[in-house]
């Protein structure tokens, strides 16, 4: 089956201001997918802005090995307070995976995909992967099976793939020229041999096309996955996203680098400079025009559990699970219960945003008021899409972009929490600072309570800090700050030539 190529070109710019890269009528990036594709991810926390804050994912660490060498990675264990790829806390064995997730899917029954992501290569390891598939699929039908590979050993794992009825593969593709990728693999293995440089990257470039390329034949859905690494694969990630859409990847995600020292990896001990969270936008509005791009994604570690963006791993670990008794035939009853509540729930606010907004108590236009510009809201909630987190708990924040019709989820950016308890509230100028260079570019922030101090720090740095749309849905609340600004006259657009007038 040939999946079709995908077009979500940025729409153009609105009457009224929108930016140059677009302020998305859409409301999410599988708008443009055709039906069938739709109906399959458009429930997937992962595939789907909207879902993502109503259902939950898991991954379970069963995969040690890896068959090559990344110049961002450095799969360390034992560092539960971390979130990033090739993270784990406990690896596990196939059975224990198992016993986990039915356990986590009877006590969150919101959780509907389980996926494998390390903290090696899931196919590098595919005696331990098929096996938990194996299991999963026969004791959990319910749960959705999903796996992330580097596409070293893709091609020779399509069928065993498509046997376990595996419907979505994530795989990473950074480049699709040896000489870029020899900067970011150092080596691969392959048939006995440590391959180095353009000739290990040029291996690896085929295996990765070549897997994509049989998987979309057998319609299995395949995101891309592309870590933007400035001054490395940056100008190159838009020839990517051409390339992978042809050969049939419905989603591309461009993820930023994370390049701590402290990692211990290649790059965090080199100095890699990240990028920052205006570059990856900017670069994710420049693939946009070519493919679906994915905004959400959280760089989760390879045993997470929960929505995105939280970690709920700490309530499931391997002692815990051991005490634990799962009758699953009975949670799954529950589960289908709560899976029906939220897809309902969605269908009404997807029917709600289709429906032709007219109201004839609605002013009509005034042809001669100013045109307003965009403005960038931040937004702390806990999921389900409304404004429930406190300032001073949030790990990270929601950026919506909002133009005078219309707005767009453009990222999350991640924080550390500014008050982790009593003791430590405030702590620090520094985790303050933090946040507020985290919000680069943002000039309205939501939560459900700011604290005195964070406020006036904000305000100092041109961010205005409101608590008033507690507990509201998102959209809504975005919607009325922005229109409540606008009349306020705090958004008009410089008129043209009028410095040079006043001059
Ligand atoms: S890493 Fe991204 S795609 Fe994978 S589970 Fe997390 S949010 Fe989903």
């Amino acid at each position: 089956m040939e999946l079709p190529v995908i077009s979500n070109a940025a729409p153009p710019s609105a009457g009224g201001g929108c930016s140059e890269s677009g302020c998305g009528t859409e409301p999410d990036a599988l708008s443009h997918l055709p039906d069938h594709i739709r109906s399959k991810v458009q429930d997937h926390p992962c595939y789907s802005e909207e879902a993502h804050h109503y259902f939950a994912r898991m991954h379970v660490a069963v995969a040690p090995a890896c068959n090559i060498q990344c110049n961002y990675c450095n799969r360390k264990y034992d560092c539960s307070n971390e979130s990033r790829p090739g993270v784990v806390s406990e690896l596990m064995t196939p059975d224990q995976a198992v016993k986990k997730t039915l356990a986590v899917a009877a006590a969150i029954p919101q959780m509907t995909v389980l996926g494998i992501a390390g903290p090696g290569d899931p196919l590098a390891n595919p005696e331990r992967t098929f096996e938990t598939f194996r299991q999963l699929s026969e004791q959990a039908p319910d749960i959705k099976l999903c796996v992330s590979t580097n596409g070293l050993s893709l091609p020779d794992c399509v069928d065993e793939l498509a046997k376990h009825n595996i419907d979505h593969v994530t795989i990473t593709i950074n480049c699709v020229d040896p000489e870029i990728g020899a900067k970011i693999y150092p080596w691969i293995f392959w048939e006995n041999k440590r391959i180095r440089g353009v000739e290990g990257a040029k291996i690896l470039i085929e295996q990765q096309q070549k897997g994509l390329e049989m998987l979309t034949s057998r319609g299995i859905l395949v995101k891309v996955n592309s870590v933007m690494i400035p001054g490395v694969n940056d100008q190159h990630l838009k020839e990517v996203s051409k390339i992978v859409k042809a050969k049939g990847a419905f989603l591309h995600n461009v993820m930023p680098l994370i390049a701590e020292a402290e990692h211990g990896t290649y790059y965090g001990i080199m100095g890699q400079p990240e990028p920052t969270p205006l570059e990856l936008q900017a670069l994710q509005d420049d693939c946009s025009g070519d493919m679906s791009m994915m905004r959400h994604c959280r760089q989760c570690r390879a045993d997470a559990v929960g929505l995105l963006g939280e970690d709920r791993g700490d309530e499931f670990t391997l002692d815990k699970i051991d005490e634990m008794e799962v009758d699953y035939a009975t949670a799954m009853v529950e589960r289908a219960k709560v899976h029906e509540a939220i897809t309902t729930e969605l269908e009404m606010k997807r029917a709600l945003k289709a429906a032709p907004r007219f109201s004839p108590d609605a002013p009509v236009a005034d042809e001669a008021a100013p045109a307003t510009r965009n403005i960038r809201i931040a937004i702390a909630t806990k999921g389900g899409g409304v404004i429930n987190e406190h300032f001073g708990h949030a790990h990270e924040f929601l950026v919506y972009e909002v133009g005078p019709k219309e707005h767009r989820f453009l990222g999350h950016r991640k924080c550390t929490a500014y008050c982790m308890g009593d003791e430590s509230c405030g702590d620090g100028e520094t985790v303050l600072g933090g946040i507020i260079k985290s919000l680069e570019g943002v000039e309205v922030l939501l939560a459900s309570k700011i604290g005195f101090e964070p406020w006036a720090d904000l305000e100092k740095a041109g961010i205005q800090p409101n608590g008033e749309h507690a507990m509201e849905p998102i959209e809504e609340a975005i919607r009325a700050v922005y229109d409540e600004m606008a009349a306020a006259g705090k958004l008009d657009m410089p008129v043209a030539g009028a410095s040079a007038q006043a001059a």
